[in-house]
């Protein structure tokens, strides 16, 4: 499979090119066209396997189909995940593309974002125009207790959305999770 074959913009295959990332990875060419027609999907991958871009590069261009995206406030993707470390390596992904296709990427660590949504009544920003959702590393989020916090976040988006979660294992925390977030989601493992 080539990159061409994915149905993604000239300004995105143009990052792709100047990043000399030849061929989709095996997650990529498997992920991109499910979320691309807009199912629901549970992606099985660990890192390294290129999973960032599996979810980054849909969410990208979902936001720029959005006709509402220059007038309104708050995100229209969001994406959580485990720690800092890996939110500081996601934003690195994203700003590589979102700065060519004008599009803002904000990095938020250490609970503010529950503090954004539940201590100022959403005053700050809200989620209500949040139309794609990623969890990423969904099963380290349960292993770090952050259950709850998922849940009001998730809580607090279009319930309409599209909706996307990577995990290295699915253990059934995780897969009781899926039922409730998802829906009737595309299961890919690799
Ligand atoms: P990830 O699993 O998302 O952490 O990605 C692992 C590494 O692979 C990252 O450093 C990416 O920049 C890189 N990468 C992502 N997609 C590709 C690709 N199609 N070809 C080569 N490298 C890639």
């Amino acid at each position: 499979k080539t990159w061409h074959q994915t149905g993604l913009s000239d300004k995105m295959l143009n990052t792709i090119k100047s990043l000399t990332y030849e061929k989709p990875m095996p997650i990529q060419a498997q992920v991109l066209p499910i979320i691309m027609s807009g199912r629901d999907c549970i992606g099985i991958a660990k890192t390294g396997s290129g999973k960032t871009l599996a979810f980054v590069l849909p969410m990208l261009r979902h936001i720029m189909n959005q006709p509402s995206r220059e007038s309104g406030d708050g995100p229209i993707g969001l994406i959580m995940a485990p720690t800092r470390e890996l939110v500081q390596q996601i934003h690195s992904d994203i700003k590589k593309f979102a700065r060519v296709m004008g599009l803002t990427c904000v990095p938020v660590y250490g609970g503010r974002m529950i503090d954004i949504l539940c201590t100022s009544g959403g005053k700050i920003t809200n989620l209500r125009r949040v139309t794609y959702l990623v969890m990423d590393e969904a099963d380290r989020m349960f292993d770090m207790g952050f259950e709850s916090r998922i849940a009001s976040i998730v809580q607090n988006t279009q319930p309409d959305r599209q909706t996307v979660l990577f995990s290295a294992t699915f253990p059934r925390q995780v897969e009781i999770l899926a039922r409730k977030v998802l829906n009737n989601p595309v299961k890919i493992q690799v």
